[in-house]
């Protein structure tokens, strides 16, 4: 018995790129179907985060015309993790691969996904050997995260977005965190069972434009860390201690300057400098609770994470 293999790809605003991205996805479904490598019944699911172009027409025709590719769509548009999540939870089949719309993930690796999960991975995560065609800036940025994230102890595959095959298992592992949002590759990780990673380049977007401005990035990244680490709270704690430590010695260096010495000198930096400089840090710290606060204000209210409208 085969495998049913289930592709999910979330859209939004993708009418530029889908029609070339069902051709590839079909292409390599087809191969492997014709040699039994996965079941008839695998599927290509399309979920539609809310577009507002002619995305979800245009996955309509191309269920009409191949009963291999689905859609679903969302009420409205809720971010990729979310419409990634959808489809994770929604769709059937015995291994799930997620990737982008825009191609810029070689859709030809899914056969080697698939090869590593029918030799026993349960999941398997693909990960980008070059990243030529990211912008340097993207390319430094990605790593300082990297970095900080391993020192607050978050386990991230290097160079791994979310092009990856989930097994049945890791799925209804995942459906079990409760979090309403979502950092799917933080996530996946402490999952646990039997992981392995196939190597491919990731190239230009195919068209289209990246729904990913600076602003959303950097909101993805923090929300990754907040969700993932309390390392930053601790470093509150530990920076009050060393301010602490420090205003303390400063005391007893003043006492034995004015009483042992007598040589104080009226100083106007001494008694402002410390203000500035404790107040900046008490409005980072504050800060930095704020961010933690917010998000217990955001999880506790349990809101639904996105609703379907429509199957195909
Ligand atoms: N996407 C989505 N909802 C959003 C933003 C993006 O479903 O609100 C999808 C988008 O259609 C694409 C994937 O998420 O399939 C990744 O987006 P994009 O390629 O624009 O990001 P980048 O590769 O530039 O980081
Ligand atoms: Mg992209």
């Amino acid at each position: 018995m085969s495998i049913v293999l289930a592709i999910v790809v979330p859209c939004y605003n993708e009418e530029e790129v889908l029609p070339e991205t069902n051709r590839r996805l079909l292409d390599v479904l087809g191969r492997m179907q014709a040699d039994g490598r996965v079941s008839p019944d695998s599927r290509i699911h399309y979920v539609d985060d809310g577009s507002k172009d002619g995305t979800w027409a245009l996955i309509e025709s191309l269920a009409a015309a191949d009963r291999r590719s689905r859609g679903i769509k969302l009420s409205r548009n809720r971010g990729h993790q979310a419409a990634l999540l959808a489809g994770l939870l929604t769709v059937e089949g015995d291994a799930l691969v997620s990737i982008d719309a825009d191609l810029q993930d070689d859709v030809t690796v899914i056969e080697a996904m698939v090869r590593e999960h029918s030799a026993g991975a349960e999941v398997v995560y693909g990960v980008r050997e070059s990243r030529q065609t990211d912008t340097a800036f993207k390319r430094q940025t990605a790593l300082t995260y990297y970095r900080v994230m391993k020192t607050m102890g978050v386990d991230l595959v290097h160079n791994h977005a979310d092009f990856r095959l989930l097994g049945r298992r890791s799925v209804e592992a995942l459906r079990e965190y409760g979090e309403v949002n979502m950092f799917l590759r933080g996530i996946v990780p402490l999952i646990g069972y039997k992981a392995a990673t196939v190597k491919y380049d990731r190239t230009e977007r195919f068209a289209g434009v990246s729904k990913y401005p600076l602003r959303k990035m950097l909101t993805f990244a923090l929300e990754g860390m907040t969700s993932l680490s309390i390392v930053p709270l601790r470093l509150i704690t530990l920076l009050g201690l060393v301010v602490s430590a420090l205003s303390f010695a400063m005391i007893i260096f003043i006492l034995y300057g004015t009483l042992v010495l007598n040589a104080v000198i009226p100083g106007w930096a001494s008694s402002v400098v410390p203000i500035y400089f404790l107040g900046g840090i008490q409005l980072l710290s504050i800060g930095i609770l704020g961010e933690y606060v917010a998000k217990i204000y955001l999880e506790t209210k349990r809101r639904p994470r996105f609703f379907i409208e429509k199957t195909l």
